[in-house]
């Protein structure tokens, strides 16, 4: 193993090193983060529409906070809050430490609003944030009890049962309920800490409409998307859109038509991706390796054939991946960098110099290194987070003794150099 890291860095060394980290790309910091258990609940324990009752007054009472402190010049502080409010809330029939929640978060909330210049929060749902003091969670028996001023409920969650599972022996922290088109909703937001091993290798992933190349420095692996599916179903819905200009809208059959078309693809996004980053990230897991991404607040539009839809439609999937092999990763333990995007697919690999393109294929005039442009891709970023890797361990002046190269990707590179 030891040999195989050092083999890492000297392959680091062969590229000439004239770049500095670039700003955007970094490590995924350890620390505290949060994970949400979100479920549909129903209420076996207590009414539903005193539930709902409670819920309407804590809006009720939020709301009217909200309205007094907008017409205020100035923004009070807690102790002042306490004194206007206090007694209000508790007339509600709200709990002392409730009632105090109630202000402390309508305060952020105006605060928030108000440095973002926005005009005054109206709030619409139905919902709550408990704390310890008004939730129980009992995953063991699949339920959370909530109170909001005197009453119990306990709600049971309608999940799969392994989902749920998932959740046991992590510290939760908030619950939020909400009542949301005839539905109960409960989430339960979990703390964990993220300790992310050292990794011995990196494995880069490049992605793509239709395929995600990854490369670990050794070689390339191909996984097929199911991004171009979902994009077809969403291209069928614009075209009845376009088709039916007038009559979509009010047109039952069509609208559920279209309806139907924008869920499938979004699910079929959604779906793939926690399954792909789940397989990703346990194999990163096995091998010990970091996951290296592009950071998608850099990407351009790459094709200028591709519509704005579609390209939208694009950036929505290459989030979804993105983030559920964050969540997963973030999940397992897993190292995660994120590098900047910018040039990933023009500079050459091998010498940094400026690629021509013929169609897919990249070629270098500078050193002759040619690949596709996935491959390219997958290699810079590969590239850019072991640099950042290195930053961090500080192990940049490594032994100059190569371990022999046998790598096919590497020998090409050698090779290349060479002539
Ligand atoms: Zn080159």
């Amino acid at each position: 193993m030891m040999q195989r890291f050092l083999s890492l860095c000297v392959l680091a060394k062969v590229v000439p090193c004239e770049g500095v980290i670039r700003l955007s790309s970094r490590r995924i910091p350890e620390g505290t983060y949060h994970r949400a258990l979100k479920a549909e609940a129903e209420v076996v324990d207590g009414n539903l529409n005193d539930l709902l009752w409670d819920l309407t007054l804590y809006r009720h009472a939020m709301q009217r906070i909200v309205d007094a402190l907008w017409d205020l010049d100035r923004v009070p502080n807690r102790s002042q809050m306490h004194q206007l409010f206090y007694q209000l809330l508790r007339s509600y029939g709200f709990r002392a430490h409730v009632a105090r929640n109630i202000y402390d978060y309508v305060l952020a909330l105006v605060k928030a609003t108000r440095s973002n210049n926005g005009s005054r929060p109206v709030l619409r749902r139905l919902s709550a944030r408990l704390d310890y003091q008004d939730a129980k969670v009992e995953l063991n028996k699949g339920v959370v009890k909530v109170i909001l001023r005197d009453k119990w409920y306990t709600l049971k969650l309608k999940h799969r049962r392994d989902y749920i599972e998932k959740f046991r022996g992590l510290r939760w922290k908030e619950v939020h309920v909400k009542y949301e088109n005839s539905k109960l909703f409960v989430s339960v937001i979990f703390e964990f800490k993220y300790h992310p091993y050292v990794p011995r290798n990196i494995i880069a992933l490049d992605i793509n409409l239709k395929t995600i190349v990854a490369y670990d420095g050794f070689g390339v692996r191909r996984f097929k998307t199911r991004f171009a599916d979902a994009l077809s179903k969403r291209k069928r819905a614009e075209e009845l859109q376009k088709r039916y200009p007038r009559r979509w809208r009010f047109n039952k059959r069509i609208l559920n038509r279209i309806k139907s078309l924008h869920g499938k693809a979004r699910s079929i996004v959604v779906d793939w991706s926690w399954k792909l980053a789940k397989q990703i990230v346990l194999k990163a897991l096995r091998r010990g390796h970091a996951i290296a991404l592009e950071d998608l607040n850099g990407l351009k539009k790459r094709a200028s054939n591709v519509s704005d839809v579609a390209w939208k439609f694009t950036m929505f999937a290459y989030r979804k991946l993105q983030h559920a092999i964050m969540a997963k990763a973030l999940e397992y333990g897993v190292p995660v960098i994120i590098v900047d995007p910018r040039n990933t697919s023009s500079v050459c690999p091998i010498c940094g110099g400026k690629l021509t393109y013929i169609h897919r294929l990249a070629i270098c005039e500078k050193c002759s290194f040619i690949a596709d442009r996935d491959t390219v891709g997958a290699m810079n970023i590969w590239l850019r987070a072991l640099r950042v890797l290195h930053a961090h361990a500080g192990a940049c002046g490594l032994p100059p003794s190569a371990p022999p190269v046998k790598d096919e990707t590497r020998q090409r590179g050698r090779k290349q150099m060479r002539g």
